[in-house]
């Protein structure tokens, strides 16, 4: 029997060793010349198609490759280049995609850098193209054909990957007045059909053409546009694979079942249930691509089971399947095998992007029902991983289980309403109107961080470790007692990360040395891996809590990761379900909590700044997530008495959608980034007639630029249109660990300062 044909939607460009993020970091420094960047960009891509080939993969993917990011490639190559960039002296080049990313680039102008957001629900971001009236496509230089061209020479069969008209255009916006980004479709399709032109020359059969939207829930609107614009492409003889991922297409087959494409990938990790309908409805004679292994988790694919459940799409599609990762593999981490230093029991488990390709190529062998003795044995080590994942006493706790099964009504409920707890709590805080605060951290200083390094090198021992970070506590307690901050923080200094430190003091993580993944341009993070129930062997946050309050009459707030953050943030189990891993970081918190309480603390907050960004993609799921992440939210914070007052934090976010989710959380106080909307946020409180204290941010932390007294006096006088004076705090939008001292000294000063005038007037 033939080959059943494997593909992956895309490969990791960050380089095995972030290769990367150097040479492109060193390149904008001016250390690394462009041919120099080039080289090693060349490195990188040989390396994957190599990855892809040696694999047996019946294609290697190119045209995923990107020096920052593939929206802005494509943006590019269609010509889309907002006004600002464009230097008449100088030719579109490398330093025109850096300078539209980051505003700036070695000989070239600065200007307003593009603006950038979340991939869909990932934690990448990309460039957001840029739309103006009658806009107009002008193919212009590209490094998709660059990269055809250089996989082709080295004899590779290719499979260029491209991101389709429809989606390109959801993922832009439209800045000059309001038109409808769909009028541009007509041109936008021109410049594809320029596209598939040229590619046609090129020695290729299929193109892949990603249309993640259409895994969203489109407008009508929306789907004629898709109907119209694909029965316009000219594909000349091209094949094209439309692909889909991140959630299931099921509501936009019918439309799919329509449009004039040669086959079809959909994500079966993220959707599993999409594959019957799709069995029933989608062409046989077409190409059914299969996306089984996950390329958003880092876990072993059962490949026996992942075969069994593929039989009947075998059966009907045959020669026609295809098997493929779920999504580009942009999201995970690049190669087991450089970890060194990971638990060897616990990297048995984990499959990153290299090791990922393989499962894809053993699935489809053992589909196939032909595989070498080598793919026998590799399957069987796989099986033997898995039972000892699924048995493990380091993966399961009977503690934590029956506590997860014993949990009742109240444990997500404080002793009485926040008007009640109010009153008690003003009684012990004795804080002014408008009580003043801060997020949490302070500048992370080249000293603070060397202190940490030297910790986790040995060239310290934990003692002077503990002296240093107090010394630099003591000094930010100071500092905010001059300033005149009403509720202090103790800055944070012992965290690298909001969410690592938590990670590495609770039971059920690992972490691993090389495990990046890209996040945005050169900015790579490495999540830590849930791998086990959670549980908190010993408090994390009580020594420097007390050590802080020591320090100070004023209160001093406790400071926690919220259970919503902790999860987000993570690879997390694919064994249960991700709301049980929640409800376990939950219960974990409230021991934390209780004994912050306990321990003197009468301020706590739980930050949650995923809280929105973990939304499901569809709007018909939202309501399910926001439960169980209410929930989780309340069983963490529900432990203390009335006195205690909890706050939480989020970044900047839409409430308007999910305002009753926020009351339901029941914080005492809540701070929000709030300032680059000049206080507009604040609607969707007062409209929802929010009952609680709330603090939006008057001092944009991300901006170098230092607010005047006058500037956070406005931005007040505008909160207090929407939320009454005696529930109002003043704080920035976020923690200050970018920015510097003297800046922060300035900037809190006016804020402290602004506070006292509008108490002399309220
Ligand atoms: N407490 C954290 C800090 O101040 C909050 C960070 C965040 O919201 N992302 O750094
Ligand atoms: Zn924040």
């Amino acid at each position: 029997m033939s080959e059943i044909c494997t593909h992956i939607l895309g490969y990791p460009r960050i380089g095995g060793q972030r290769e990367l993020k150097k040479a492109v970091e060193s390149y904008w420094k001016r250390e690394l010349t462009a041919l120099q960047l080039e080289e090693i960009e060349k490195k990188i891509k040989e390396n994957n198609w190599k990855v892809q080939s040696e694999a047996g993969l019946s294609f290697v993917t190119v045209g995923d490759f990107a020096n920052y990011d593939h929206v802005l490639d494509t943006s590019i190559l269609l010509g889309n280049i907002p006004e600002r960039f464009i230097d008449k002296n100088v030719e579109i080049n490398l330093n025109t995609v850096f300078c539209m990313a980051r505003g700036q680039a070695p000989l070239y102008k600065s200007t307003r850098a593009c603006e950038m957001t979340k991939w869909f629900n990932t934690n990448y971001h990309y460039i957001v193209p840029e739309f103006i009236q009658g806009q107009e496509f002008k193919i212009s230089l590209n490094s998709l054909f660059d990269q055809i061209e250089h996989a082709n020479s080295l004899g590779y069969k290719t499979k260029p990957v491209l991101i389709g008209p429809l989606t390109y255009l959801w993922l832009g916006k439209s800045i000059d007045k309001d038109f409808n980004k769909l009028d541009l479709l007509e041109k936008l399709t021109q410049a594809y059909n320029e596209i598939f032109k040229q590619l046609s020359l090129k020695n290729i059969e299929w193109i892949q053409l990603d249309e993640p939207i259409l895994s969203l829930e489109i407008s009508e609107e929306w789907k004629n546009a898709f109907a119209t614009t694909y029965k316009n492409l000219s594909f000349k003889n091209l094949k094209i694979l439309l692909t889909t991922y991140f959630s299931s297409v099921e509501e936009n087959l019918d439309l799919i079942n329509k449009l004039p494409i040669h086959g079809l990938h959909v994500d079966l990790c993220s959707a599993p249930q999409q594959l019957k309908t799709i069995l029933k409805t989608f062409s046989k004679d077409k190409i059914l691509s299969l996306g089984i292994i996950n390329g958003r988790n880092i876990w072993k694919a059962d490949i026996l089971k992942i075969t069994n459940e593929l039989q009947e799409a075998k059966k009907i599609f045959g020669q026609n399947l295809w098997l493929a990762s779920s999504c580009s593999l942009l999201h995970s981490p690049v190669d087991l095998e450089q970890e060194f230093k990971l638990d060897g029991e616990i990297k048995n488990w984990l499959a990153f992007a290299k090791q990922k390709v393989g499962e894809i190529k053993l699935c489809a062998d053992n589909l196939n029902n032909n595989l070498s003795d080598i793919g026998k044995i590799k399957l069987k080590e796989v099986n033997e991983a898995l039972k000892d994942r699924r048995v493990s006493k380091r993966v399961h706790s009977e503690e934590v289980k029956k506590r997860i099964s014993q949990i009742s009504l109240n444990d997500s409920e404080r002793e009485s309403k926040y008007s009640e707890r109010a009153l008690k709590q003003r009684e012990i805080l004795k804080l002014p109107l408008f009580p003043t605060t801060t997020i949490g951290s302070f500048p992370q200083t080249q000293d603070i961080r060397s202190i940490r390094q030297k910790l986790k090198s040995g060239k310290i021992d934990l003692e002077t470790y503990t002296q240093e970070i107090r010394n630099h506590i003591l000094e930010s307690i100071t500092k905010q007692e001059a300033l005149n901050i009403d509720v202090l923080v103790h800055g944070e200094a012992e965290r690298n990360d909001m969410v690592e430190y938590f990670g590495e003091l609770l039971e059920g993580f690992v972490f691993t040395s090389h495990g990046w993944v890209q996040s945005y341009g050169s900015r790579c993070v490495k999540p830590p891996i849930i791998f086990g129930d959670v549980c908190r062997p010993k408090p994390m946050t009580t020594e420097w809590a007390k050590y802080s309050q020591s320090l100070t009459k004023r209160p001093v707030k406790g400071m926690l990761t919220g259970p919503v953050t902790i999860l987000s943030w993570s690879f997390v189990r694919d064994d249960q379900p991700a709301q049980e891993t929640a409800l376990q970081i939950a219960f974990a918190l409230r021991d934390e909590v209780n004994d912050l309480e306990n321990a003197g603390i009468k301020i706590i907050q739980i930050d949650e700044p995923a809280f929105r960004e973990a939304l499901p993609l569809k709007k018909s799921e939202w309501q399910e997530y926001l439960n169980w992440a209410v929930n989780c939210f309340r069983v963490s914070a529900s432990g203390v008495k009335d006195s205690t007052q909890i706050h939480t934090h989020m970044c900047y976010s839409e409430f308007n959608d999910i305002i009753k989710s926020i009351a339901d959380l029941d914080a005492d106080v809540i701070t929000i980034e709030c300032s680059r909307s000049n206080m507009e946020l604040l609607e969707a409180f007062e409209n929802y007639s929010y009952p609680n204290e709330i603090g939006p941010g008057v001092y944009d932390i991300h901006s170098p630029r230092i607010p005047e007294k006058s500037d956070i006096k406005n931005l007040l006088e505008n909160a207090l249109k929407y939320i009454p004076a005696d529930r109002l705090w003043i704080n920035p939008d976020c923690g200050l660990k970018t920015r510097n001292w003297p800046e922060v000294e300035i900037a809190l000063k006016n804020m402290t300062e602004a506070a006292k005038d509008l108490r002399k007037k309220y």
